[in-house]
Order: C-alpha cells, then sequence, then structure tokens
C-alpha cells in the first residue's frame, strides 16, 4: 500500500527524492513482512525507518498495523505534519494553499506523492472503520488539492455521500463529471474542488446524443447518479436513465446485485481497467449494502429494462443461447469477458476465442507489471510507455522490459502449474458469475 508505484517506482524517485537509503531499506523489509503477514515482525524496522524525518510512505504502512482507529489517525496525523512540512520547505508557505503553486498539480508533481498516499490512506481507514462523514471530508480536501481527481477518489465519493444521506449532493457531484462524459461541458472547466463545492442536483435529462456519449462512462459515477436519483424522486425518468447508462457502462455491477452475490471482504489490489470486473469488484465492496435496502433492490430488480441488458449470451457462435437469469453463465476464467452456457460450447469456441483470450491476458500483465514498478515481460511484442507528470513538465518514458531467460523460467513454472490445473488446451472455464477480483483475494464467491 506505501509503496510508490509506476513511473516513481521505476525512476527510483520515491519518497521525495530525499529519503536515506537507510530507511528505505528498512521500509522495503517492513513492507515484506506485511505482505507476508508478519506484522510483529515489521514493528522494528518501521521504528528504525521513522527515525528519517523525511520519511513520510512508512506512517502508511504503520497506520495499517495500529490497533484502533484513533491510533490509525493519529499515525497518519504524524506523516502529514512530515509531508507537509516537507512541502513548505520546497514550494514555501503557501504550499498547500488555495492560491499556492501546487493547487491542481498535486499527484501529478511527484514531490506531493507521498503526502497524497497519507491523504488516501485516511480515506481507507475512515472507511474500514464506517467514519463516513470523516472519509467525505477528506476526500473533498483531495479534490480541493487538484480538481481533476487524479487518485480516481470519485469513484468513492458519491457512495460515502449516500452513506451519510447527502443524496442531493451525491448527486450533484455525479451529474458536474457526467457533464463532462456527455460533452456539455469541458474538463478544463470543472470547477475549483471539481463539483465538491455542492449546488442543487438538476432535474433533467441528457439527450440521446449525450447518453450515447455516456455509453462507457465511469460506472461508478452512473451508479451513483442513478441511486442518488431514486433516493430523491422515487423510479422516475431521471432515475431510470442513470441506471440504464450505469448498467451498459457496467453490467457486472447490476448482475451481482440481481444475482445476490455475496458482498466482496477485500478490495483488489493492483491496476484495473475502467469499467472491468475489477472495479465492479470494487464498487460493490463499498456500496453493496446501498442498494441492498429494499426500496433500492426492489426498484432495481423490478425494473425489466435494466435486468434485460445485464443477461448474457452463450459465447459459442452456434449456440448464442441467453441467460434466464443474471450471472447464470460460466465465464472464461483467461479473460473474463466472455461466457459460455455448458463446457461444450467452451471447447467447440476455444480455437476461435484464444486470440482475443491471450491478448487480454498480455495486456493485464503489462499493466500489472507497470503498476508494480516491475519490468513488462518480454514475450509482450508492443512498446510500453508511461507518462508522468512533474514540476519539469510531462514525460514519456519508454518501459524496460524482462530479459528473455527470466521470462522462459516464469513461462515454464506457469505451463506446469495449467497441466497440473486442467489438463487439454479447451480454454480456461470459471464458476457461475464468478470474479476475478473475488478470486484474486483468495475468497470463493458464493451466492446468498
Ligand atoms: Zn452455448
Ligand atoms: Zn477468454
Amino acid at each position: 500500500m506505501a509503496r510508490p508505484f509506476g513511473p516513481e517506482a521505476l525512476f527510483n524517485q520515491a519518497g521525495f527524492g530525499i529519503v536515506s537509503q537507510e530507511s528505505l531499506k528498512n521500509q522495503r523489509i517492513a513492507d515484506d513482512l506485511c505482505a507476508r503477514r508478519k506484522p510483529n515482525e515489521a514493528v522494528p524496522y518501521i521504528m528504525k525507518a521513522m527515525q528519517d524525518e523525511n520519511n513520510v510512505d512508512i506512517f502508511v504502512t504503520a497506520t495499517f498495523l495500529e490497533p484502533t482507529y484513533k491510533e490509525s489517525i493519529e499515525c497518519l496525523d504524524e506523516g502529514k505534519r512530515r509531508a507537509s512540512a516537507i512541502l513548505r520547505r520546497k514550494y514555501g508557505p503557501k504550499a498547500l494553499a488555495d492560491d499556492g503553486p501546487l493547487i491542481d498539480k498535486f499527484s501529478w508533481n511527484l514531490d506531493t506523492r507521498p503526502y497524497m498516499r497519507i491523504m488516501q490512506a485516511y480515506v481507507r481507514m475512515h472507511v474500514e472503520y464506517k467514519k463516513y462523514a470523516a472519509a467525505v471530508d477528506t476526500i473533498i480536501e483531495i479534490f480541493r488539492l487538484n480538481r481533476n481527481d487524479p487518485l480516481g477518489q470519485s469513484t468513492w465519493l458519491g457512495s460515502l455521500l449516500c452513506f451519510t444521506a447527502r443524496y442531493a449532493d451525491a448527486l450533484y457531484f455525479a451529474q458536474v463529471f457526467m457533464d463532462v462524459g456527455a460533452g456539455r461541458m469541458h474538463l478544463d472547466d470543472l470547477p475549483p474542488g471539481g463539483g465538491t463545492k455542492f449546488l442543487p442536483p438538476r432535474r433533467d435529462l441528457y439527450t440521446a446524443e449525450e447518453q450515447r456519449k455516456l455509453k462507457n462512462y465511469e460506472a461508478t459515477i452512473l451508479y451513483t447518479a442513478a441511486l442518488a436519483s431514486f433516493k430523491l424522486w422515487g423510479d422516475g425518468e431521471e432515475a431510470r436513465m442513470y441506471l440504464r447508462l450505469a448498467a451498459g457502462a457496467n453490467p457486472k455491477v447490476l448482475v451481482k446485485l440481481l444475482g445476490r452475490i455475496r458482498k466482496p471482504e477485500h478490495l483488489t489490489q493492483g491496476p484495473r481497467g475502467i469499467n472491468g470486473p475489477e472495479s465492479a469488484h470494487d464498487y460493490l465492496w463499498l456500496s453493496q449494502d446501498l442498494w441492498m435496502e429494499d426500496d433500492v433492490w426492489s426498484w432495481i430488480s423490478e425494473n425489466l429494462d435494466a435486468k434485460k441488458s445485464v443477461l448474457m449470451e452463450c459465447g459459442s457462435e452456434a449456440c448464442n443461447k441467453e441467460e434466464s437469469t443474471p450471472a447464470q453463465f460460466h465465464r472464461c476464467s483467461g479473460c473474463r469477458q466472455i461466457s459460455y452456457c455448458s463446457r461444450e460450447c467452451q471447447k467447440l469456441d476455444w480455437r476461435r476465442h484464444k486470440p482475443d483470450c491471450t491478448h487480454v491476458q498480455a495486456v493485464k500483465a503489462v499493466g500489472r507489471a507497470v503498476a508494480a514498478g516491475k519490468p513488462v515481460p518480454a514475450d509482450v511484442d508492443m512498446p510500453i510507455f508511461t507518462g508522468d507528470f512533474s514540476t519539469a513538465g510531462v514525460y514519456m518514458q519508454e518501459v524496460p522490459k524482462t530479459t528473455k531467460k527470466a521470462n522462459k523460467k516464469k513461462k515454464k513454472k506457469k505451463k506446469g502449474k495449467k497441466e497440473a490445473g486442467d489438463g487439454g488446451d479447451d480454454g480456461p472455464i470459471g464458476e457461475a458469475g464468478e470474479d476475478e477480483a473475488g478470486k484474486g483475494s483468495g475468497e470463493e464467491e458464493v451466492r446468498a
């Protein structure tokens, strides 16, 4: 969690570039011990890493080990104090002020990232302890620092506002972002605070053309709009429009709600594509309870439009059978993007589907490698670039690949595992409605 990722890690600019090697070394050992679930052994290394006043990230590691909410927050307070001091030293007394040099550059400027990781950790802690109002306040502060939502907090804010029954604010916030998606407003014209200086929400519909533009828009925003609109005005045209758009953008959320699949217990780790299964998983981790409330659930389950939009067709072209209930068919466990009514249909379709499936898996492997600050697997034959923003401007850098040798080794291992698993080359198959995200966190998802 505390680990710098992406370009910051690749090019070794972690921790403002000013944290001592000694402190970074102790932090890495502590992080590894935590990852291996040996927190007690990590404590002495954490204490040592903290001795360097420039180390901020260590407080993100430490906060997750604190036994109580109060202590977790105090731990982050100390990290925040240090990060603010470092920023003020470099950028002057107005480093964090509304009219300061860093406003709207937070997160993009590498120097600000440790500060933003602390902010993100606050949100996470507040949510873990169900302190939703405090989480809302922290996210609003993040939007003040950079209205462009560099940390993707817009995917959480709407639901958190709904948890605190601020449905009008949730809808206004969603409308600001949907207006950008619909082409009503340019991204450069986002108001300061990115829609967190709340006004009353509008009560109108998007035109057919605007709705077309919103088709693949960030689904968590669309779901927020649907839920908030329903809570404010009931089963009206607005709520139905938002729900239809949301279900179109990421049907996986609605599939799981309608299938009454058990709420995820953990967030996924690592990168995700927009509106992919990981996003659906994480959205439900936070928000599922809001949708399972009696009034809301009976609304979505009686909405035939929405229900119909999430039924899958069997991926075999010779079959094309449609599900009769959401999440009925088994999904290809390789790519999670295609469903089959039966093992036979998957076998029949495998020759056709295999190239797509392999490509999706390669793209995912690249995403995971970049996010972990690791080289890209050598057998991926596309150039991979990563962009970053700093005070010096935007720079692009090609991501190094692993050597062929190292990769071969890995491949061999993988192959062995696969053969032990399911034998033949008929394509991997998952459980009905199963989700990669759920598997990744070592859990089985069962229907309630
Ligand atoms: Zn079939
Ligand atoms: Zn597949």
